[in-house]
């Protein structure tokens, strides 16, 4: 990536971030942008010397074309197929920031897709659509997404066509993901440095071909980035400021909340035999600490769905309340049918209002 260091103040910057030729800063004078190698070199073995130079790796991606061959013959696989892969990358950025957005260590999830030559354009569009859609299916709101199209000039060099998924976060319109298609060029390139020929031969035809790659890759800690900002809300409840995070009920680290009303006439046992039922099933979190609008409150922040109090009622009929994070409304529902519904109201989420 080209770098730019101001003369005045010293400090960095990314020159494709920059909207004109000043410091952003203070206004100072830059210097021409110079190519800046954001791979971290290090050394294996004991020894330091240059045969011991080695870089940690600034994507998954090239660890599955190295595998390809090994992946299909295996698996036996036919085109189109795809090797997912998940795991730390590193780069050494010049200016990290905006909390996990930009990090020197992250998290990468990429999916290698190999299909035929003349179909990839067409396999370029399902994945943008997919990878999308993926993110409103974890209730991301539309509006705050949209398409970037690079331009022929913007491409990188291996690269066909790219289309990145942005997100309107709080500092800017920034980039979540990139679905690129890759053509034949990193199959081909493995091929010719290691001699070793990476292909797919289709026994239908009896013809080999080099398969085209289509590559979505994403970030795994700006999309948690992006679920918490978009389910971050505040809003006003009774004269009182209620944070509440709206996630999605399968992205929500706990989903339900067991509150015993007061701590005596038995209800913390019949509270806790109700965590022992659903544990197994559910994340769940028991809670017997301070008023019950407090507890409801904290797990409001946390994003906990349902918040289900054992009360004097329940003691009598073997009922208890459940509260719904997003609308505060109350249900009475019976403890034999508690995960039932649970789970139905976790399936039915269609999104809301944030
Ligand atoms: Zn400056």
């Amino acid at each position: 990536d080209p770098m730019v260091d101001c003369k005045a103040c010293k400090k960095r910057f990314r020159f494709d971030d920059l909207e004109e030729n000043v410091c952003p800063d203070c206004g100072g004078e830059l210097t021409e942008p110079r190519q800046f190698n954001m791979m971290f070199k290090t050394f294996m073995g004991p020894v330091e010397d240059d045969s011991s130079v080695v870089y940690m790796r600034p994507e998954t991606a090239q660890g599955i074309f190295v595998n390809f061959l090994n992946v299909q013959a295996s698996m036996r696989m036919k085109l189109p197929f795809g090797i997912a892969q998940i795991g730390k990358a590193f780069r050494n950025e010049i200016t990290p920031g905006n909390f996990i957005f930009r990090t020197r260590e992250f998290e990468q999830m990429e999916i290698e897709y190999f299909v035929e030559p003349g179909t990839d354009e067409e396999w370029y569009e399902t994945w943008i659509k997919d990878r999308f859609d993926w993110y409103l299916r974890y209730g991301v709101r539309e509006e705050r997404l949209r398409l970037e199209i690079h331009s022929e000039a913007d491409l990188a060099h291996y690269a066909k066509a790219c289309t990145d998924i942005e997100y309107a976060f709080p500092f800017g319109w920034k980039e979540l993901e990139g679905i690129a298609n890759r053509t034949d060029y990193d199959l081909k390139q493995h091929t010719e440095t290691s001699g070793k020929r990476l292909e797919f031969f289709n026994d239908q035809t009896h013809e080999k071909v080099v398969p085209y790659v289509i590559e979505p890759s994403g970030g795994v800690d700006r999309a948690v980035l992006v679920f918490l900002v978009d389910a971050f809300d505040e809003e006003t409840v009774r004269g009182e400021t209620r944070v509440v995070l709206r996630l999605h009920p399968k992205l929500a680290p706990i989903k339900a909340a067991i509150f015993p009303l007061v701590k005596r006439d038995g209800m913390p046992e019949k509270a806790r035999r109700i965590v022992e039922d659903l544990q197994p099933h559910f994340a769940v979190f028991y809670d017997e600490g301070g008023s019950v609008g407090r507890r409801y409150r904290r797990m409001d922040e946390a994003g906990t769905p349902f918040g289900i109090t054992v009360d004097s009622e329940t003691l009598e009929n073997d009922t208890v309340t459940v509260r719904d994070r997003d609308t505060m409304e109350q249900v009475r529902v019976k403890i034999a049918g508690l995960r039932e519904h649970l789970t139905e109201r976790m399936e039915d989420w269609t999104g809301n209002d944030k």
